[in-house]
């Protein structure tokens, strides 16, 4: 009863350990004020909390001014006079949140400043990620971040017999509601182990894994074998081998058996062999065939290698066809041939080898070559020559035949001379002429090939005055040679096709863009087709006289000046509020150009969800933009301001606007690329209007915007992974912003991946890791969200799927009861749970018994509120005014109002001014 009261009540030092962000429980009796007599001004529904953090205990002496407030705490349910006498004292519930804290403890404080209340308990905790294994990687027990948006991020260490895969170490994100998200990378169970559940098991007897990239253990391959655990191979059995580039999976393999079927065939010093594959190729496919030759002496078993002089075609060794010929034997001589087959494990073998074998004696043939001439002595007239017999008579040799002839004779025509002898004179010679010899020997088998050509000049005659006038002429042929230079013409034929474009190529909205696109309507053209970009903007924007137009504050900055409003008032119309863009002084013509194209493409659009341009003032300065005034500015700040007041009708009505913006946007054939809650506009009426449009700007000015690896910069968090891999814009790939743009309106614009790095996002993306459902999410919502962000676009829906989905879903408000399990966000939104069709209530005493508030009909008739459409209009003042002093209450009323209100202005298309 007493004013003015302040009684403070204080913890114990409470040591805040890990904790950077805590939570305090209170439960508390509060009694109503109106049943108690006489404390009318006195009497409060209230008490305040506070803190004060210290280092250590501070003793007993409390100085209010180092208290920080954290909230002032009202009642949900207070208790009257009669409630106590039947013993009807309502707990109330409050959570509140401190944080981040930055010394070693705290304490809390609670402040009555005249309120009749019973503090039950308090409840102080804070939250923690426990520790769990995720893709073999033990994340430990970790303390939730300072921030409510802060996500910690941790390291994962692999468990035991596990190793982290490539470039790919495991991650997760501990949230601030405690739990794990957005796991990223892995570890994989190392070579000889295989993954049993959580964990990394050996493989069994019998079988090996070679890789940690393989996933199970399989059977040890034919011919091999291992009796231990946990092998990454198994070994060979007796006799088998594997090569060096054989891998752990391929079977053992054993050398091949001999060739079959050898057989020869002699043509005087040369020998052809053929054989068949062996029976056994050793369970290989590299079989190959090598010779050995061996020249025999007639006693058996004398046998020397055929050396250097003999020739094999097509080789000796590596053979891979069965027949090779030998060439250059001596004649009548002995020779064993082995023919062997080997294959990659043949020289790793130590048994015998296996061969096929002949023994061949080979028949009479001519001598080899007469090689080794040395002259003897040149005279004017004659030369002589002697030389060395073959290295490979073949046989007796019973004469040598000399070939000659003069160097620089036109014909060439040869003489010859005999001799049985290793030499011989040549004569009738000419003087100082260059001569040509050469020498072969003939045997009973005939004659040899003749040996290398031996150059030699005849000495000069003695006698100085004799000029021969006969002297050989010079015969100078010069050869021209004609080089034709052929020159090869290209003709290129230019078409000029492609359009130039506002800074992106509307090339790329096209091609698979037919699916979207709506036979009959009107299709969007780029303003950079124009030659002239000032006569596109006069083509679709309408120019306005600077008078018409009053600016009245900046409420904004845009990329090339400020944004204003103000109001535009056209002859013969009512003034309008509008927002004006204006072109900074000192522009470039490029700029000029750039800020005018965004009205060239927007002065296009036509649709209730799609900001609408007013006009252009270009014959003046400053150059202007004048749009619809869109009272609630950018949605991502308003949601953000308005964080948890809306209902979830009201919520899916603002996405089922955008969704209509995108489908017109779409229909005709406009591709966003930047969609996002903060390029979306909100009026008075909470209808949500796309905007931003189409120029490069539009990217580069957006500060989300960041360079990707396929060039150009994109808003990463927004984009679908095809656009940002190879710039794969399409409606589909807005479809997935508009997923987004979902996630961000359902959990009043937290920002998407939360404070993930945009390298971490796009990793994730790839790895098949969404968005979860925010809190309060409607199952059926974050099932949109989820088909929106398919992988394969074309399994995306097209908006107008999505605008038919939604509507379903408002006209049956019913499916949208059911929130997805868990809850990221701790703040509680205001939400009716039984959110009634206020379509079927005829008057205002049906609605407040529906909702269980029917003792304040009398309040709502007597302040005149007979219609649910004037109720439909009320504020939380308005509501206040009417008596009802409950916060409870009042939240109740309120809360279901806004649904009322969202639900008209979706099925009558009404609005009401909040
Ligand atoms: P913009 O250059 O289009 O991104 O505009 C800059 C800022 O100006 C926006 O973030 C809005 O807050 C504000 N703005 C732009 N257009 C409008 C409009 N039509 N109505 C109200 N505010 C606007």
């Amino acid at each position: 009863m007493e004013p003015n009261q302040n009684n403070w009540l204080r913890t114990n030092w409470v040591e805040k350990g890990d904790a950077q962000r805590i939570f305090v429980e209170l439960k508390f009796t509060l009694r109503d004020c109106n049943s108690l007599p006489g404390v009318v001004g006195t009497c409060k529904e209230t008490f305040n909390l506070y803190y004060q953090e210290t280092d250590s205990e501070v003793g007993r002496n409390l100085r209010e001014n180092q208290y920080v407030k954290i909230d002032t705490i009202a009642a949900d349910e207070s208790f009257t006079q009669g409630d106590l006498g039947e013993r009807k004292m309502k707990l109330n519930t409050e959570v509140r949140i401190i944080g981040p804290l930055s010394r070693r403890g705290f304490y809390l404080a609670f402040q009555d400043v005249g309120a009749c209340i019973a503090l039950v308990s308090v409840k102080v905790y804070y939250k923690k990620c426990w520790s769990i294994i995720e893709n073999l990687a033990t994340f430990p027990d970790t303390v939730t971040g300072s921030e409510f948006s802060s996500l910690v991020e941790v390291q994962g260490m692999c468990v035991s017999d596990a190793e982290e895969e490539a470039d790919n170490s495991p991650k997760m994100h501990c949230s601030a509601e405690g739990e794990w998200l957005v796991p990223i990378g892995k570890c994989i169970c190392k070579a000889g182990f295989h993954q049993k559940g959580d964990a990394c098991e050996p493989c069994g007897r019998g079988f090996y894994k070679s890789s940690s990239q393989d996933l199970q253990c399989s059977r040890c391959p034919v011919h091999s074998f291992n009796d231990r655990e946990g092998s990454w191979r198994c070994d060979c059995e007796d006799g088998y081998y594997r090569a060096l580039s054989d891998p752990p999976s391929v079977a053992c393999t054993r050398p091949p058996s001999a060739p079959q079927n050898l057989v020869y065939n002699i043509n005087q010093t040369t020998v052809s062999l053929e054989w068949s594959p062996p029976a056994d190729t050793g369970g290989r496919n590299d079989v190959s065939y090598r010779v050995i030759c061996r020249r025999c002496s007639w006693e058996p078993e004398e046998c020397v290698p055929c050396g250097q002089n003999v020739g094999y075609s097509p080789a000796q060794s590596g053979l891979v066809d069965t027949y090779v010929s030998i060439m250059d034997l001596l004649a009548h001589a002995n020779y064993t041939f082995e023919v062997e087959a080997v294959n990659g494990v043949s020289d790793l073998s130590r048994t015998q080898r296996l061969f096929a074998a002949v023994s061949i004696a080979t028949g009479q043939a001519a001598p080899s070559q007469v090689s080794e001439v040395i002259k003897e002595k040149v005279q004017q007239r004659s030369i002589q020559l002697s030389w060395q017999e073959p290295q490979q008579p073949n046989g007796v040799i019973t004469e040598y035949e000399i070939k000659y002839y003069e160097k620089d004779q036109k014909d060439k025509i040869y003489s010859t001379v005999r001799s049985k002898s290793t030499s011989a004179t040549v004569n009738n010679l000419k003087p100082s002429t260059a001569y040509v010899f050469q020498i072969r020997a003939f045997t009973q088998a005939g004659y040899g090939t003749f040996g290398p050509r031996l150059e030699i000049t005849t000495k000069e005659e003695a006698t100085a005055a004799i000029v021969s006038s006969e002297q050989n002429p010079v015969i100078i042929i010069a050869v021209v040679a004609v080089a034709g230079t052929i020159i090869l013409v290209f003709m290129v034929f230019g078409f000029i096709i492609g359009r130039r474009h506002c800074g992106y190529s509307k090339a790329d909205q096209e091609g698979d863009e037919e699916l979207y696109f709506h036979p009959g309507t009107k299709t969007y053209i780029d303003p950079e087709t124009y030659e002239d970009p000032s006569r596109a903007v006069h083509q679709f924007a309408k120019e306005l006289d600077a008078s018409c137009i009053k600016i009245e504050r900046v409420i904004g900055a845009g990329e090339f000046g400020e944004v204003c409003s103000g109001r535009l008032k056209l002859p013969g119309k009512r003034d309008m509020s509008v927002a004006i863009k204006t072109l900074k002084v000192g522009y470039t013509e490029k700029q000029r150009r750039e800020f005018l194209c965004e009205a060239s493409i927007m002065g296009q659009f036509d649709h209730p969800n799609v900001v609408h341009l007013e006009g252009v003032v270009t014959r003046g300065k400053p150059v202007m933009i004048v749009i619809e005034y869109m009272e609630n500015g950018s949605l991502d700040a308003f949601l953000r301001k308005h964080d948890g007041q809306f209902t979830v009708i009201q919520l899916v009505g603002m996405l089922r606007g955008i969704a209509a913006g995108m489908r017109y946007l779409a229909d005709m054939g406009y591709v966003h690329r930047d969609l996002a809650a903060r390029n979306v506009l909100v009026n008075s009426n909470l209808v949500c209007k796309v905007s931003d449009f189409g120029l490069s700007r539009v990217i580069d000015d957006d500060p989300e915007a960041v360079y990707t690896t396929s060039g150009g910069k994109i808003p990463v968090r927004w984009t679908a992974p095809e656009a940002i891999q190879y710039r794969k814009f399409t409606s589909a790939s807005d479809v997935w912003s508009y997923g987004i743009v979902m996630w961000e309106v359902m959990s009043y614009g937290e920002r998407p991946y939360w404070d993930m790095s945009n390298q971490d996002v796009i990793k994730a993306i790839e790895e098949g890791y969404r968005l979860p459902a925010p809190m309060d999410c409607p199952a059926g919502l974050h099932q949109l969200m989820l088909d929106c962000w398919q992988k394969d676009r074309a399994e995306r829906p097209k908006f107008d799927q999505i605008v038919g989905i939604l509507d379903k879903m408002i006209r049956n408000p019913n499916t949208l009861k059911t929130p997805v399990g868990t809850c990221t966000r701790p703040i509680s939104p205001l939400l009716d749970q039984s959110t009634p069709d206020f379509t079927a209530f005829r008057s205002v005493g049906e609605w407040l018994e529906a909702i269980k508030m029917e003792r304040y009909r009398d309040n709502f008739t007597a302040a005149g509120y007979s219609s649910l459409e004037s109720v439909a209009r009320m504020s939380i003042e308005d509501v206040m005014s009417l008596g009802i002093t409950l916060v409870g209450h009042q939240k109740k009323i309120m809360s279901s109002i806004q649904t009322m209100r969202a639900q008209m202005l979706h099925l009558h298309g009404t609005g009401v001014q909040v």
